[in-house]
């Protein structure tokens, strides 16, 4: 038998650390010859703790908001009786040969998971993230191996370019060009390095998969060294806060490199990588690549202009290629499936999966993967089963963090990929979802984001530091009911303006909350101005 306990950060926050503490003790008190294996988040953030029993032959069945109570019923009921607690199950997961258990849905019969393809999380919440061997035991390392025995440089990148993979993080580049581009780039000394400085407010995709699976990210980068010339070594700069994170990024990086997937001549290859973490002080521009480069020279993390791109001039100038920790965890799941299969999944200009954090006034909070272009009705109400307050009805989706917009009632057919998103008037951005009801005042959602862009602006140039300062002060005053005639057209004025003169993306994108919000909600800031309010 085996016991699954989530317990990514979203597990350990609802006290899955404690509730780990008590398996063990109940293990040893009823003398079960038991192993409990710590897991990722699976997706259902809104569940946890959940853990999982897996009966030799039987299917592995999960349970949602275990507590103390609750977990010995369950366990009674394995253990002593030989089935399980039906009260407190939320489904089961299909083991190979394994019986199935009567009256309880498959993971992929509930709505949560229905509309789901997982692909980039297709591990998180099954393996010990903490385990080589579990990460082996489901086709890790096998991309690897296949690259390094059968593939050169080219066809790897050809691969992923066929799958039609863009940038996760939000700038959608296409990942084959980027890798090509390095490639192509003149000299011998090349870096890869992984981005992993998540910081949009509600975004957790990358963290997930970092706590979940983090010898994915290790493998794409391995992938991405050969691909674009034999880099020879690699920087993962991943945001401080992010301490879980880095702890297991840490223990895969030892344990890659004690069976040889990293260091010197890879499984008796040619290709010698090696990676380092280095840690982000917290600073949100500094998710924008060359301001990252930047700081993990040991600069101020500071954008600089463009070009001369990373790929041509990057760490200690040199050509460097800089994914995202989703864009590098896909890699070994397109050299194993092909290019083809990837992008069979998606839509036309789209391709493959993307993982989603959903929250806000949302039942079914948590990580989703969909298939590029699931509408976002889907995703509010078939996967995140509808408003948690089920009177107060859905007012918008907040798409892509501080760079995005705000979605309303009639955009809900919007298929969520690049382009479609941005037609609608935001942004798919790195994948943070946030859904309002009605209760949600939305100048105050505009104000929020943009004191976020604000505080967060490094300074560099005028209009990003001093229009965002303007637009704070007018949006505040309308807020406080002080709010002016002519101050929505000046919000207008000012946005053009920044969006058109700032130096990086930050700055470029920090008038997308307030926009969007304005083109959908004018009659909300005119009531405020107007009713002073
Ligand atoms: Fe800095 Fe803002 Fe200018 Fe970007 S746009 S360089 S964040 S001041």
């Amino acid at each position: 038998p085996v016991i699954h306990i989530g317990m990514a950060t979203c597990g350990l926050a609802s006290g899955a650390k404690a509730l780990h503490e008590l398996i063990l003790k109940e293990v040893a008190s009823r003398n079960l010859a038991v192993k409990v294996v710590p897991t990722g988040c699976i997706g259902m953030c809104h569940n946890e703790p959940l853990v999982d029993i897996t009966m030799p032959g039987k299917n592995r069945v999960s349970y949602r908001n275990v507590k103390p109570n609750t977990l010995t019923q369950i366990l009674d009921a394995h253990f002593n009786k030989n089935e399980f607690a039906k009260k407190y199950a939320v489904c089961q997961i299909s083991i190979p040969g394994a019986e199935a258990f009567a009256g309880l849905p498959m993971m992929q019969e509930i709505p949560f998971f229905k509309g789901q393809v997982k692909i980039v999380s297709k591990r998180c919440g099954m393996i010990d993230p903490l385990s080589i061997d579990d990460y082996i035991a489901m086709d890790g390392y096998k991309a690897l191996k296949k690259v390094l025995s059968s593939m050169t440089p080219e066809q790897v990148i050809d691969e992923v370019t066929k799958s039609g993979l863009r940038g996760r993080g939000g700038g959608g580049f296409p990942t084959g060009m980027k890798w090509n581009l390095t490639r192509k780039s003149p000299g011998p000394e090349k870096y890869v390095v992984c981005n992993a400085d998540e910081g949009d407010p509600g975004a957790f995709m990358d963290r997930s998969v970092l706590e979940g699976d983090p010898h994915s990210v290790i493998e794409g980068m391995i992938l991405a060294s050969f691909a674009v010339g034999h880099a020879k070594k690699g920087y993962i700069y991943c945001r401080a806060e992010y301490p879980l994170a880095i702890k297991r990024l840490q223990k895969a990086i030892n344990d890659a490199r004690e069976r040889n997937f990293l260091g010197e001549n890879i499984l008796g290859s040619d290709l010698s990588f090696d990676l380092e973490i280095k840690e982000g002080a917290g600073a949100y521009v500094c998710g924008e690549e060359t301001a990252l480069l930047a700081s993990l020279m040991g600069e101020r993390g500071m954008p600089w202009p463009k070009p001369p791109f990373p790929a041509q001039k990057g760490v200690w100038g040199k050509p460097s290629v800089i994914n995202n920790v989703e864009t590098l965890a896909n890699i070994g799941h397109i050299i194993l499936g092909g290019g083809d299969w990837y992008a069979s999944y998606g839509s036309e200009k789209t391709k493959g999966t993307k993982t989603f954090a959903l929250t806000g006034s949302i039942k079914n909070t948590g990580l989703i993967e969909v298939p590029a272009g699931t509408p976002l009705r889907e995703i509010v109400f078939s996967i995140g089963g509808g408003m948690v307050e089920k009177k107060i009805p859905f007012k918008a989706a907040q798409l892509g963090g501080p760079s995005g917009g705000c979605i309303p009632t009639s955009g809900l057919d919007t298929p969520v990929d690049f382009e479609n998103v941005v037609s609608a008037g935001a942004i798919m951005g790195s994948g943070g979802i946030v859904i309002m009801d009605e209760a949600a005042c939305i100048v105050d959602t505009a104000k929020f984001f943009l004191k976020f862009t604000q505080d967060e602006s490094c300074g560099e140039c005028t209009p990003c530091r001093v229009g965002s300062k303007i637009m704070l002060d007018i949006l505040t005053r309308i807020t406080e009911g002080k709010g002016q005639e002519g101050d929505l057209d000046e919000l207008v004025r000012l946005s053009m303006y920044i969006k058109s003169n700032s130096l990086c993306g930050l700055g470029g994108a920090a008038p997308n909350p307030v926009l969007s919000t304005i083109r959908y909600f004018r009659d909300e800031y005119e009531a405020h101005i107007r009713d002073k309010r």
